[in-house]
């Protein structure tokens, strides 16, 4: 056994630092039968006094939660692997030694899930579950010390001499003196793909191109970050990530501009200079420049967004708008959530949201022209909701953390559909706003769209008028709303999520019909939903289970 004092880093914590973060605290876990639908979660009931909140303050209470007496230690493998059992369960994540024991009556997953990774490197089942929750400081109080040997592998570097006297280059024949060596991080496949950048300069404009080697580029593959000096571009292309991050050779006013010529790849950052003055160098790598990595691997990265209107969609649910930095270019694509990150009680926690549009458009003939420059957010307000109280408390003109956007939805899912059937409850609700405006806007071979809406109450249903309004305007939708705990005379359906109500409303409009089946709501409903229409014979490709 191996112990001895080390010294540890904290771990990044705010503003616009990437951060090791990882996936849900709702602790939901992966029902065997449905990985093939791809992931979707349960929710585990957790006993009274055992809600984050509880987490939070045991943690702040004092206790010693490592049995360390605060002393952190090296751990060998050995050691770590002899802490496997409930009541003294180690935990490594990526390197660093957690001491769960106290944590599990609180893991929302259940403590057979914590358990899997008892006494072991549960770094990838973490990932697979955990990845956007910020362990680091949920655990703080756990940590017990570092592994003595790491035991993840460390990501491959490449780095290519002739690649980066290629990218090195910069505008005006001038030389890249201030650029130090950069890296790329690859996976085997995406070599081919690896994007490179040039850069050029004008008296008053910096254009940073990008050549993605992605054809079908689009303004949703493009996040742009740029605050003073400090420029993060990050470029979608496919399960991958390319970033840019440097600190400028000098400030810069704002960004003027992202043109992207789509048939080719290749992407424009156009900058406006604080002062007209050449540039020698484009500035200095910083640590994740020039690479080209997983997206699941890329740490989420947040900027600061105000809020500048919370309006009321019934008793509960309100719609929050907040303002993106001018600086920031980013839309978040159909069926993608983000992440809101608030510090709470000193610790930081992270909740995922759905944008939706700020309202729905009844004129289906044009593609909208969409107000890039917010988001909005539909967002219950639970009455004992750690996240959600803390959010409606925020006044306008607050600030709040906003990620960059996750999601395994693709738009191409819907594009050849001839019959899209959208099943939600309650909150469920947000992923269809936008996909609903985009099939009826863009797919032409669309036929039906049909929304089976699941609500407890009359009261609970969102945008209810706009949702009817819409399908008095436009004979291709229908909605149905559904009342699992009606109150007053309600001549609709009633029941919950069932094989003979869906056998009821999701039919082919035509026999041979190509249909997509999307569903989203409370995680048991989703997974029945998925269940039952697996029963009924839809496949795989033709049901889309919104998750975390
Ligand atoms: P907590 O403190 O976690 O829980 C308090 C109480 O609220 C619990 O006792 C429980 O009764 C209830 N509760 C909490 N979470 C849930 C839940 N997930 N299902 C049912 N009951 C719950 N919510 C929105 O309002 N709008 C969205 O657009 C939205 N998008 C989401 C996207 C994804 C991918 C996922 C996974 C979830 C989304 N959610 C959305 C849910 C959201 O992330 C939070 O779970 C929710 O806001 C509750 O957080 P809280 O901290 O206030 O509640
Ligand atoms: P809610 O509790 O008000 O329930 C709405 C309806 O869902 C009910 O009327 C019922 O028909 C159905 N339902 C509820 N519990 C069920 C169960 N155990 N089994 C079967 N059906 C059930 O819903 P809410 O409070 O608005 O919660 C919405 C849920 O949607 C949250 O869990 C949220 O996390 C989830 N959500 C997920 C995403 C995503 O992309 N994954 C996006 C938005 C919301």
């Amino acid at each position: 056994m191996c112990r001895r004092r080390v010294s540890l880093r904290p771990a990044p914590s705010s503003g616009r630092q990437q951060e090791a973060v990882v996936r849900a605290h709702h602790g939901y876990y992966i029902p065997d039968k449905l990985e093939e639908f791809g992931p979707t979660f349960l929710w585990v009931p957790l006993k009274p006094g055992r809600s984050l909140m509880d987490w939070i303050r045991l943690t702040k209470s004092g206790k010693d939660m490592t049995g360390l007496k605060g002393r952190l230690i090296e751990v060998t493998e050995d050691e770590l692997a002899k802490h496997n059992k409930k009541e003294d369960c180690w935990i490594c994540i990526r390197g660093f030694v957690y001491n769960v024991t106290p944590y599990m009556e609180y893991h929302p997953g259940g403590e057979d899930e914590l358990m899997k990774a008892a006494g072991t490197d549960g770094t990838d089942l973490f990932d697979q579950v955990h990845r956007w929750v910020n362990y680091e400081s949920m655990l703080k109080e756990c940590l017990v010390g570092r592994m003595a040997v790491k035991p993840i592998a460390a990501p491959k570097e490449i780095t290519s001499v002739s690649e980066e006297k290629k990218q090195l280059n910069v505008g005006h024949g001038v030389c890249p003196s201030g650029m130090l060596p950069e890296k790329k991080i690859l996976g085997a496949s995406s070599k081919d793909l690896t994007p490179s950048y040039d850069w050029f300069q004008t008296d008053s404009l910096i254009t940073i191109v990008i050549y993605t080697k992605q054809k079908d580029m689009n303004a949703e593959l493009v996040i742009l970050d740029c605050e003073d000096k400090l420029l993060r571009g990050e470029i979608i292309v496919d399960d991958y990530s390319y970033l840019l991050e440097v600190d400028l050779d000098r400030a810069v006013q704002e960004y003027v501009a992202v043109n992207i010529a789509e048939k080719v790849g290749k992407v424009e950052i156009i900058l406006k200079k604080k002062d007209n003055v050449h540039w020698k160098i484009l500035g200095q790598p910083l640590e994740n420049h020039n690479t080209f990595m997983k997206r699941t691997d890329r740490g989420l990265f947040y900027r600061k967004c105000k809020l500048v209107s919370k309006t009321e969609v019934t008793h509960d649910t309100r719609l929050f708008c907040l303002l993106l930095p001018e600086s920031t270019h980013l839309r978040v694509p159909i069926g993608q959530h983000v992440y809101l990150k608030q510090i709470i009680a000193g610790t930081e926690v992270v909740k995922p949201y759905t944008p939706v549009l700020p309202f729905l458009p009844l004129d289906f003939q044009e593609p909208s022209c969409h107000d890039s420059a917010h988001i909005y957010l539909m967002i219950k307000i639970y009455s004992c909701g750690l996240f959600t109280q803390a959010l409606d408390h925020l006044q306008i003109g607050d600030y709040i953390s906003v990620s960059n956007p996750e999601g395994s939805f693709k738009k191409s899912q819907v594009q050849t559909s001839e019959d899209l059937f959208l099943l939600a409850a309650g909150t469920g609700f947000t992923p269809m706003v936008k996909l609903l405006h985009f099939a009826l806007t863009e797919v032409s071979c669309l036929r039906t769209v049909k929304l089976i809406f699941f609500n407890r109450t009359e009261d609970d249903i969102l945008w209810r008028n706009q949702l009817q309004q819409l399908a008095l305007k436009d004979e291709r939708f229908e909605v149905q709303f559904i009342l699992s705990q009606p109150i007053r005379d309600w001549v609709g359906k009633q029941g919950m999520i069932s094989s003979s109500l869906l056998s009821e409303f999701v039919k082919r409009s035509r026999k041979d019909s190509k249909v997509l089946i999307c569903i989203c709501g409370p995680a048991p409903f989703t997974e029945q939903g998925v269940q039952y229409l697996k029963d009924l014979g839809y496949s795989q490709e033709e049901v889309h289970p919104f998750t975390a």
